[in-house]
């Protein structure tokens, strides 16, 4: 009898029984019985977007206490939620959480809606994130398909379609699979189970409620799941950093245009990012006209779509210096008021430690 006959189907039912016995705790998740609040559960997602679970969980836990109410985000300047966000990248998501809080508040008297199309319309909610809330806050029979629940299915199907091309055909699967009863356990489990033993690499087959269907675990060739469509590598972008400390204590700093990469965040002033910048004409790209000092080793960061090296320059400034247009002197304790994204905390440690007094330094 040929092996593809022999492969039994996989079960909703195994995975939930796994589930019952080994559902992470996570600080957003809820005890069985109880009724998880949407509000934690759909910020809780956004942040998941793009950030590992270890990353987010500090900034969960202080983002709840900060603003413990759908009510509260949207009552909260931007520049505070924007601050709260710093550190956590993609500030697009921040952007839009925001917008979305402000939404529901406005529009749906601070209750989310509980439907999948309904969630859609809402700012900064796509196809994944209004799955997971649909299922997760509601119990709706929604799939919610991230890279995870990506993995578990091309692996459980032995899926051949490259991603990101067979996207719909993984949801079909998840669909057909999905369960009338706990559907939000179903997408957790899912989940949880492509975070925990269903990993990219050295996949936990033995102890898998599924081991028994899964075509590439029969195969032996559960690795090499998902098929990806080969990536162009970014082009690296170069530019220079700023930073301008006054005698008084006080950092040179603007923010960004809300719209576009890094948006709303705070920075020192900086050139153009590209791949063609001249570094000799750093000068000209100064907010100040003084004698900047080069540091030897550039700031580099990984942005999704391109590398970027930006070599910091320092100076200071007297204490009556004036800040340029757009942009402002922040006194040394207000600093870390600042929505300063990693990239930018980056570049000023380089710049102080280069600019504090050999004595001072440790
Ligand atoms: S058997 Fe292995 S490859 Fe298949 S779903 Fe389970 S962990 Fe993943």
């Amino acid at each position: 009898m040929p092996l593809a006959t022999r492969q039994p189907a996989a079960k909703a039912a195994d995975l939930l029984a796994w589930y019952d016995r080994h559902r992470r705790s996570l600080p957003w998740r809820v005890l069985p019985g109880e009724r998880p609040d949407p509000y934690r559960v759909w910020a809780s997602e956004i942040m998941l977007q793009q950030t590992t679970i270890t990353a987010v969980k500090p900034y969960f836990e202080r983002f709840m206490a900060r603003f413990p109410t759908v009510e509260a985000l949207a009552a909260a300047p931007s520049e505070e939620v924007m601050q709260a966000w710093a550190g956590l990248g993609y500030y697009s998501r921040a952007r839009n959480l925001h917008a979305c809080a402000k939404a529901v508040t406005a529009s749906h008297g601070g209750r989310f809606p509980d439907t999948e199309a309904g969630l859609r319309a809402l700012p900064g909610i796509g196809a994944y994130t209004a799955g997971a809330v649909a299922a997760i806050a509601f119990d709706r029979p929604a799939a919610a398909v991230d890279g995870n629940v990506e993995r578990v299915m091309t692996r459980l199907f032995a899926i051949e379609a490259a991603l990101p091309g067979a996207k719909p055909v993984i949801r079909e699967h998840v669909l057909a699979l999905l369960p009338m009863a706990r559907p939000g356990d179903f997408a957790q489990a899912l989940m949880d189970l492509g975070a925990t033993i269903c990993t990219p690499r050295n996949p936990a087959c033995g102890i898998c409620p599924w081991r028994e269907p899964c075509r590439a675990r029969t195969a032996g060739t559960q690795e090499s799941y998902p098929r990806k469509a080969a990536k162009k590598a970014g082009v690296t972008r170069y530019g220079a950093a700023f930073v301008l400390l006054r005698e008084d204590g006080a950092l040179l700093v603007r923010t960004r245009p809300n719209k576009g990469l890094l948006g709303g965040m705070a920075e020192v002033p900086t050139s153009d990012w590209r791949a063609d910048y001249e570094l000799d004409g750093a000068a000209q790209d100064a907010p100040f006209v003084t004698r900047w000092r080069k540091l030897g080793t550039p700031v580099r960061h990984v942005f999704t779509h391109f590398p970027l090296e930006l070599t910091v320059l320092v100076a200071k400034a007297p204490a009556t210096s004036q800040a340029p247009l757009g942009m402002r002197f922040t006194p040394r304790g207000k600093l870390r008021d600042e929505p300063f994204p990693s990239l930018m905390l980056k570049v000023v440690e380089a710049g102080l430690a280069a600019l504090r007094p050999p004595s001072s330094a440790p």
